[in-house]
């Protein structure tokens, strides 16, 4: 059975990068019907954060990857946060010193520096040179008497190591350029060498799904596993690996963490459902077919292989993430759509928390006239502000007061504020009646000369929905004392 795992360090924001793996391991066990593991690499004390951590959960929960094992869920292998593991990783330190994996070694800083310069004039490769692999206990003995305290470092195998690639195909190591690295430090601190594959290990790992940047560890990860084979550690096997992708941002630019656009909290408040948003991010590197760009994530999940991720790099376009966002938003039933919509106006202050009924039903009658027309959930917002605002907060668009309301514009209002004002019957069609026959057959107007004005009089904004439905739904007396203000 499948078991895939996602392991963010919690440092900083959550970023794109971060969740299309995790979207796409928890795709990869989801379509085999596995495990999906959600681990926090928390070890590093100086850059790891609680704040993040929480963030990290509030945005799993948010996108809808859940997982099995892990954080709030629990599992047999845990606790899934590394920083709660520390007695772990210290026994597995001494099973590999003690079964001669890994040694201790005592080089300061400075002789690493003068050996690696040495090596670097002599055009020679400038990692460790193993000098303390083979130290014995007397010289051990004679450098702690010294006070040194001495780094864990993995003895690295002299071999070839070849592993296919669930992305990228066979790939081959020779370990001569792999030096013994660092798994422990001085300080007692166990480093992501180490965590990483002994967490693998033991919580049952069978496929790690990773950043292309992971790929140069994979080789060391792999005589690990190994030696956790040998001493019996973890279940005896080494994980299939596969390498997803860069993301590349403006300018051809590996997407950064810093980039704007890759800011996973901001998604929720510009707009952006989950399920499109992740939509998106599964095209970064896959496809679900030729020609289609628009699916749900049951269908992505019923059709991921992973042997059919893209191993070049993926190009990050949030006008195209916008525009699928669009597409969902128009696949949603409307009540849906609605529902959704209320957080937004909450935010901006326009509708309380909770809503009143009235509220509701004015949204639910509303909603229609945006449903198709958002990239973001935030543009109903801005649509239809004019429905919710409190009278006094009402203000119209300088630029567009000042394009519309002109002295011909006020004359338009005028116009219409007195064929408004002589209907009795408040509906869409007896609205456009009424503004035809006095704005475009009256006033010998075009059609865009003719509502512009009364459409920014009354929403105060050019960009609005249709704008007899919008005079219905708004009523006709706020409607005609808009009218009036803009007259005033
Ligand atoms: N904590 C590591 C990271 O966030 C995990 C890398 C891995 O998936 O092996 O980069």
């Amino acid at each position: 059975p499948v078991v895939a795992r996602f392991c963010p360090s919690p440092t900083g924001n959550p970023h794109v990068g971060m969740a299309r793996t995790a979207l796409f391991s928890w795709a990869f066990a989801r379509h085999n019907q596995g495990k999906f593991v959600f681990r926090i690499e928390d070890t590093d004390t100086s850059r790891d954060n609680e704040e993040s951590y929480q963030l990290l959960i509030d945005v799993m929960r948010w996108l809808g990857l859940d997982w099995d094992e892990g954080p709030e869920v629990g599992g047999p292998n845990g606790p899934y946060r590394q920083s709660e593991r520390m007695d772990i990783y210290a026994d597995v330190a001494k099973q590999l010193l003690e079964s001669g994996h890994a040694y201790k070694a005592y080089d300061t800083a400075e002789e690493l520096e003068e050996r690696r310069n040495a090596a670097r004039a002599a055009g020679k490769p400038s990692g460790y040179d193993g000098l303390h692999r083979d130290l014995t206990p007397e010289q051990q003995a004679a450098y702690e008497a010294e006070g040194r305290e001495p780094v864990i470092r993995f003895k690295m195998p002299e071999k070839v190591y070849t592993f296919n690639d669930l992305v990228r195909g066979e790939i081959t190591f020779d370990s001569a350029n792999v030096q013994d690295y660092v798994i422990v430090r001085a300080n007692g601190q166990p480093l992501y060498t180490l965590t990483n594959p002994t967490d693998d290990a033991m919580m049952g790992i069978t496929h790690v799904l990773r950043g292309e940047d992971l790929l140069s560890s994979t080789p060391r990860q792999i005589a690990l596993y190994e030696a956790f084979a040998e001493i019996g550690i973890g279940g005896g096997f080494t994980p299939e690996f596969g390498h997803l992708p860069f993301v590349m941002g403006e300018g051809n630019r590996k997407l950064s963490k810093r980039d704007p656009e890759s800011n996973l909290l901001d998604y929720k408040p510009k707009g952006f459902l989950p399920e499109a948003l992740l939509n998106y991010m599964a095209l970064l590197g896959w496809s679900i077919a030729d020609d289609r760009d628009v699916f749900s994530i049951p269908e992505m999940v019923e059709a991921f292989e992973i042997g059919r991720v893209n191993p070049n790099p993926a190009r990050f376009d949030i006008k195209k993430a916008e525009a699928i966002n669009g597409s969902h938003i128009r696949l949603l039933a409307e009540d849906d759509v609605r529902d959704r919509l209320v957080p937004y106006f909450q935010d901006a202050g326009l509708i309380s928390d909770p809503p009143t009924a009235e509220q509701l039903a004015t949204l639910a009658a509303a909603t229609p006239l945006v449903h198709e027309r958002m990239g973001l959930l935030t543009e109903a917002v801005d649509m239809l502000r004019f429905l919710f605002i409190a009278e006094d907060d009402f203000a119209i668009d300088e630029a567009d007061a000042a394009k519309n309301l002109d002295e011909k514009g006020l004359d338009v209002v005028r116009a219409a504020r007195e064929a408004l004002a002589e209907l009795s019957d408040w509906s869409t069609p007896a609205i456009e009646e009424a503004l035809r026959t006095s704005l475009i057959e009256g006033l010998e107007l075009k059609p865009r000369l003719a509502f512009g004005p009364v459409r920014v009089a009354v929403t105060g904004s050019r960009i609005s929905p249709p704008l007899f439905e919008s005079l219905e739904l708004l009523g006709q007396a706020p409607s005609l004392a808009r009218l009036d203000a803009a007259l005033a």
